[in-house]
This record gives C-alpha cells, sequence and structure tokens, in this order.
C-alpha cells in the first residue's frame, strides 16, 4: 500500500512537470533558418514553449493533444514590424480624429489586433499611436483580449509641424504648441526630454518621423525634418533605456540623416538614392519596405474625396515608388525585415506584403525570412521569436498549399499558435 501511494506520487509529479504536451503533425515544415522545406515532422509544444521536434510522426501518449497539418504548411507565427493597430483607412478620415475619444480607438483596435492575428501575425510592432497602443498591448499580454504580441512604440516622435505633430493641420488657434510630452522637440534638449517620455508612458522602442509623410496634413511629403544633432540625441537616449529607433523616412537627404544617426531601421525609404543604398550596408541599418502601403494609398488616392487635398497629390507620388525602391535596394544586399504599415490598408491583409516583395525579386523563402528570423533580429527577440527551435515560444502557423509554389498560399491562414494556445483551426 505504501510502496503503491510513492508510485502515484511520482507519477503526479512527472506530469505536473511535463504538462499536457501538445503534438503536431506537420506535412511540411518551413525552416526559415536554412530557408529550406522540410517534410513530415513532429513539433512537440510543452506549455508556452516549444520542447523539441522530431522527424516523421512520433506516436502521442496517452495524455497528449494531437494536432494533424499533414496537409498544411507549417511555419514559425509571422512578424509584422510595421502596423498602427489604432486606425484602420476610410473614406474622408482626416476628420476622425476631431470625433474619436480614446475608448472608440480602443474598441476597435480590438478588431484590427484580432484579423492581425487570425491572418498569421502572431508578433506586430506598432510604429504610433495615440497610446492606446500601450494598453492593447497589456490587455493581450494579460490575455483579457486576442491579438498578436506587441512591440510598441506608443507616441510617435517628431517636430514641429512635422509628420507626427498631433495638431498638424489644425485651425491655428487649436494648433497650441505641443512638446515633448506630446511627442514633438526641438533641439538635443527635448529629443532626450521625448524619449524619457516614452519610457516613462510603457513604450517599448521609439520611433521618429525623420521626413514629411504622405498622410499628414502638410505640404511635404518627403523633406528632411529633423536635424542629424537631433536624431543623434534621440538615438543616445534611446540607448540609455534599452530601446531600438525606427525611422520613418521618405525622401533622400531624411533617410541619410537617419542612418548616419544611428536609427536601426528605415521605414518606407521611398526617395531612398544610390548613396543611401550604400550607408545602409555601412551602418548595417535594416530596411522596412512597407510596399503594401504604398499602393494602397496610391490606390484610394484615386477615389475621389477619399483623402484630402493636400494629401491626395502626395499620395499618388508617393505611393507606387516604394516596390521599385524596394527592389533595389533588396538586389544590393541591403538587410531587410517585413513591415506593411497596416491600418494605413485593411488589418488582416499584411500577407499582400508577401507578394509584392516577390514580384519585386525577393523568393519568397526569402521573404517568410524577412518576417521571421530577420524581423526578430530586428526586434532583439531572436532567444524567444523568429523560429520554431527547442525553447523558443510556441508561435506557429500552418497555410493551405506551398508558398515557394505559389505566393498566393501566404493568404490561405488556416492555424494560427501563439505562447502554445490554439486560436485558430480549420
Ligand atoms: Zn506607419
Amino acid at each position: 500500500m505504501k510502496i503503491f501511494s510513492l508510485f502515484g506520487l511520482l507519477l503526479l509529479f512527472a506530469s505536473l512537470a511535463s504538462g499536457q504536451r501538445t503534438i503536431i503533425y506537420c506535412g511540411q515544415l518551413v525552416d526559415v533558418k536554412a530557408g529550406k522545406m522540410l517534410s513530415a515532422k513532429t513539433i512537440i509544444v510543452d506549455g508556452k514553449k516549444i520542447a523539441d521536434i522530431q522527424d516523421g510522426y512520433i506516436t502521442a501518449r496517452n495524455n497528449d493533444k494531437v494536432i494533424d497539418l499533414k496537409n498544411r504548411t507549417v511555419m514559425p507565427g509571422l512578424i509584422d514590424m510595421h502596423v498602427h493597430l489604432e486606425m484602420e483607412t476610410k473614406k474622408g478620415e482626416a476628420g476622425e480624429r476631431f470625433v474619436v475619444n480614446p475608448a472608440d480607438i480602443a474598441f476597435s483596435s480590438l478588431k484590427y489586433a484580432n484579423s492581425t492575428l487570425m491572418s498569421g501575425f502572431t508578433t506586430v510592432r506598432d510604429l504610433g499611436g495615440t497610446g492606446v497602443n500601450i494598453s492593447l498591448r497589456n490587455a493581450i499580454a494579460k490575455g483579457e483580449v486576442v491579438g498578436p504580441r506587441i512591440f510598441t512604440a506608443g507616441k510617435s516622435i517628431a517636430t514641429t509641424g512635422g509628420h507626427a505633430d498631433p495638431t498638424n493641420g489644425y485651425r491655428k488657434d487649436l494648433m497650441g504648441d505641443p512638446g515633448p510630452k506630446e511627442g514633438v522637440i526641438n533641439g538635443v534638449e527635448e529629443a532626450y526630454q521625448a524619449v524619457r517620455q516614452r519610457y516613462k508612458e510603457g513604450s517599448d522602442l521609439i520611433k521618429i518621423t525623420a521626413t514629411g509623410g504622405v498622410l499628414s496634413q502638410a505640404k511635404d511629403g518627403a523633406n528632411a525634418q529633423f536635424t542629424e544633432e537631433e536624431i543623434k540625441a534621440i538615438v543616445a537616449a534611446a540607448k540609455d533605456y534599452g530601446f531600438k529607433v525606427a525611422a520613418h523616412a521618405h525622401g533622400a537627404e531624411g533617410i541619410k540623416r537617419a542612418i548616419r544617426g544611428g536609427v536601426n531601421s528605415i521605414e518606407h525609404g521611398t526617395f531612398m538614392d544610390d548613396e543611401g543604398i550604400a550607408l545602409m550596408k555601412q551602418y548595417g541599418t535594416w530596411y522596412v519596405p512597407t510596399i503594401t502601403a504604398g499602393k494602397s494609398v496610391g490606390d484610394s488616392a484615386k477615389i475621389p474625396g477619399y483623402y484630402t487635398e493636400v494629401v491626395t497629390p502626395k499620395a499618388l507620388a508617393t505611393g507606387p515608388m516604394i516596390q521599385a525602391t524596394f527592389a533595389k535596394a533588396y538586389k544590393a544586399g541591403v538587410k531587410i525585415a517585413f513591415g506593411t504599415d497596416a491600418g494605413v490598408y485593411a488589418h488582416g491583409k499584411n500577407w499582400l506584403e508577401f507578394v509584392y516583395m516577390h514580384e519585386a525579386g525577393m523568393p519568397v523563402m526569402e521573404a517568410i525570412k524577412s518576417a521571421t528570423v530577420s524581423a526578430a533580429e530586428l526586434l532583439g527577440a531572436t532567444d524567444i521569436l523568429g523560429s520554431i527551435e527547442n525553447g523558443k515560444l510556441a508561435d506557429i502557423i500552418a497555410i493551405d498549399g506551398d508558398p515557394v509554389k505559389d505566393v498566393q498560399a501566404m493568404g490561405r491562414v488556416r492555424f494560427v499558435m501563439k505562447e502554445g494556445k490554439v486560436y485558430k483551426s480549420e
């Protein structure tokens, strides 16, 4: 009797230690590090993490939960390095900010977060909003609402009248004079203050708008809006707090200042010239192209009244340029991380970027790499994200078809697991 109960106790400990395992049978498995398609593999998930990957289809234990994806292509959860979960484009959106409350933004963002996760993106970088994006990150992390894991910039940092000045385009008596607290800086001292404010508010990284932008109510969509000295101050302050710096930049001069200033990534990079490309390589700066946003904005601008009179010509001139710049930069060997600017177009269609990258000459396997291992590297999170390996978080998706043969398969996501929990299974 005594021996029996001791044995029972040991069994109990053994099962508690391993917990319930999930066994995933993969028809095809993308090895993102080797850039290879493997076949007939079993992934073993224990709790939130990947415990093992084995050849063939192993026999499940009594207690195991089995997921059969033998007719699917399995890969790591995708990462979009440039989204805006607080908003989604619509006709006449310029007036929105006068009527929408933070609570309205919060409720809408739940829908956007949900469709992002369901399309296979288990991690995103939110590159700028009002600060609701920080609360959204927290709520998702606590498991209170459904969405991707978020690394957020909180509020973007701009200069007076610049692309992310929150009162840009307002009536004069409403403009006021926003400062570092609101994400507007002029000079080195304010650069430090703005970064420290983001730290206080709970941002994970810093986003600056190094040049004009397409969708702001301002004339120029490409002019340089920071001095190099200001950018260097932002980067130095960011380093103190362990932040990476992402720089929105369309114009060639602003791009170069941002690279020399030490930012980690250039977003959009639309009018990057040969000198800019050479600098990207020299400094090891990442390029996050957002071709999807460019194309979508260019298309929307053709619909009368979609954007304001200030925005329309910028959208027509800037949007369609990005794909060609991407093709040139990729060919030159610039480091590419996948990013789409979702929100500027409808959330959940992030996969279109794969189609456009492929169209511009990047093999599908390389594009998948840019949305997994490379993105994780830019996030500084390769220890937990970006590939299916022992000890990493169990962010696993499966699609219908072989993306190498048909890139459109990236839009047919049938299974989504984040941190070991299944969110979609068709
Ligand atoms: Zn953006």
